[in-house]
């Protein structure tokens, strides 16, 4: 195999599904290997153990997340919501 070009991480997968989508998993599993931040203790020390399961190597807090992100999205939206509710009118 020569070299992999833009794909990056993403070029075990060849020529396949055409390299827009293998920039995006590139850029997923690029993310996931990053520490992330702990929601217990506030360092950069979590980890992925398991798909959607994140655990900090500082306090040891572990807990649920997104597969592929500590944070989902949808959650970042809930909890943006609950706080707004908390501190407004309720
Ligand atoms: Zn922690």
């Amino acid at each position: 195999m020569g070299r992999t070009k833009k794909a990056g991480r993403a070029g075990r997968f060849g020529a396949r599904y055409g390299v827009t989508l293998r920039q995006r998993v590139a850029k997923i599993e690029a993310n996931m290997k990053m520490l992330h931040k702990c929601p217990s203790c506030q360092t950069k020390a979590v980890r992925r153990l398991s798909t959607g399961i994140w655990t900090c190597r500082k306090c040891g807090h572990t807990y649920t997340g997104g597969a592929y992100v500590p944070a989902t999205d949808a959650q970042k939206i809930l909890r943006s919501f609950r706080e707004r509710s908390a501190s407004g009118r309720t």
